[in-house]
């Protein structure tokens, strides 16, 4: 064992050895001052273990590694290698799945088993999608005039710099490096200060894939000492964030104040979820469910406004009562466990925060309203009635297991409603009617709106807010444009001879 390594015991894997240096060059290395932090484990509220904290210094010294081996080593390199270096990551996040999900359950408090069929599979095929993507960036010839040559390049940034949340550690980790690897950019990414060790076992994996060293550096720390630091950097290029809105505001002013980095933002939600009554409601009640608790409801695309047209109303919050009631709630270990626990207790406090405010402004609490046991973080699925408009829960991202619910008359009314609130990530509806289906799709204001199912995201489709809920789009083709830039070259040539 070197000494930024410790052992770790999950219940899934048994001792495991997890590097907890931060990952600069290929190696795991202690912080320049020595700092570490604590990582907490929320199901227990108990120490895993310490990793190394990152301080500004760190920051320029992993940018400096991602600047030489963007000057250098990685220029080089060809794209068709690019894509490979990323299909054997996707390989490897295969092969190691079980390790990797055990070390997110412990860390983030997500069940076992989502992590091991959802998060990490996820991971696998984003990170394999874009290795396809690596050789297929390209330029285009344009004509002005007979003596000129032109041609547009398609470049690289150059350093990347990328700061991740806690609620999905491994797939925002794949989401980021994927089209920035893909595109040719080296990076610095930080992940959140809560989740800091799945992260970790990956960079093992990158060194294994064969990476060059620097060329993807991941450092531990606090938002806002290396992640500020990363904002305000002269030498990162661009700045990929994945947060809170309030964040994403101080990001985008650092990059503004310092040398005018790009930023690509991926921010919070407060997405409504519609029911008509002509959607069946088996499906629509399991996809409502699933829409806000699905990892307890840290989603930043969480359908947490639920509006139920008037005449199904109280058929559909009965049988929504009755699920909600049922998800499972408790060890991310137990094979049946749905729910986990909230991942730290800052965000359990915001969330019982909400819970009592809700109360106080006369919202009925249907179903939860309480914590679960008294060790953990662990929230009881809660939906809220009888709100307005106004009410905080009904205006605010709450980013755990809680949601409102509400009637509307028609579709012009719901549609209004809907949209009114200053996000726009995601949105969903319940119907069987096609041209209500599209008529409404369309009307929403939202990045992404889904049709009689919710949360189905998937690597090949763009992802990202309208409004307050961020700048630029995660996942698919689009994803690449947030890490090139163009470039026109423009040949003046002699005279033509044509025949
Ligand atoms: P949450 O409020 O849910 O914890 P944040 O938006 O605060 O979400 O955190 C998301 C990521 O942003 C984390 O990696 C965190 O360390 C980082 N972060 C927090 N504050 C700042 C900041 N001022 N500058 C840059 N990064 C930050």
């Amino acid at each position: 064992m070197s000494d930024v390594s410790v052992k770790i015991k999950t219940p899934q894997t048994g001792e495991i050895e997890l590097n907890t240096g931060l990952f600069i060059n290929n190696e795991f290395v202690k912080s320049v001052d020595g700092k570490t932090f604590e990582v907490i484990n929320p199901s227990t509220e108990e120490v895993i273990c310490s990793v190394a904290e990152a301080s500004e210094k760190d920051v320029d010294l992993a940018v400096s590694a991602a600047r030489k081996a963007f000057n250098g080593p990685w220029r080089k390199e060809t794209p068709e290698n690019r894509g490979k270096l990323l299909v054997k990551l996707a390989e490897l996040f295969e092969k190691n799945a079980e390790l990797l999900a055990a070390v997110e359950a412990l860390d983030n408090g997500k069940a076992f088993s989502m992590a091991k069929n959802v998060d990490v599979p996820g991971c696998a095929g984003c990170l394999r999608y874009y290795g396809g993507w690596a050789d297929k960036i390209e330029g285009k010839v344009v004509d002005t005039a007979p003596d000129t040559f032109n041609y547009i390049r398609k470049e690289p940034i150059g350093v990347c710099g990328q700061i991740i949340p806690w609620n999905f550690p491994l797939l925002m980790f794949s989401w980021k490096i994927g089209p920035a690897i893909a595109t040719g950019n080296t990076i610095v990414l930080k992940t959140a200060e809560q989740t800091p060790l799945s992260a970790l076992v990956a960079c093992q994996l990158i060194k294994e894939a064969g990476f060059p060293p620097g060329v993807i550096n991941v450092i531990s720390g606090f938002g806002k000492v290396a992640g500020a630091a990363m904002s305000a950097h002269m030498d990162i290029d661009k700045i990929a964030f994945t947060g809170s809105t309030v964040v994403g505001r101080q990001i985008m002013k650092a990059a503004a104040g310092s040398n005018l980095k790009k930023v690509t933002l991926e921010l919070g939600g407060k997405s409504p979820n519609i029911v008509f009554a002509d959607a069946d409601l088996d499906e629509a009640i399991n996809w409502v469910n699933f829409g806000i608790y699905f990892n307890h409801g840290q989603c930043c695309c969480a359908g947490s406004r639920i509006y139920v047209e008037e005449s199904i109303y109280d058929k559909f919050i009965e049988r929504f009562r009755e699920r909600a009631s049922q998800n499972t709630v408790g060890d991310p270990f137990a094979k049946d466990t749905f729910q986990g626990p909230q991942v730290s207790q800052l965000q359990f406090d915001r969330i019982m925060g909400y819970i009592e405010e809700g109360k106080k402004d006369g919202a009925t609490i249907e179903t939860g309203g309480k914590r679960k046991g008294d060790k953990g973080y662990f929230i009881e699925p809660t939906i809220f009635s009888n709100v307005t408009e106004d009410m905080k829960i009904q205006q605010e991202e709450i980013f755990g297991p809680v949601c409102t619910i509400s009637k509307f008359k028609n579709k012009a009314d719901v549609i209004k409603i809907a949209n009114n609130t200053s996000y726009g990530l995601a949105a969903a509806l319940h119907t069987q009617n096609l041209t209500t289906a599209i008529e409404v799709a369309n009307a929403l204001r939202a990045g992404t709106v889904w049709v009689n199912t919710y949360n189905t995201l998937h690597w090949q489709l763009p992802f990202g807010g309208y409004k307050e809920s961020g700048i630029g789009r995660e996942l698919g083709e689009a994803a690449l444009d947030n890490y090139l830039q163009t470039k026109t070259v423009s040949i003046r040539l002699g005279d033509i001879l044509f025949a």
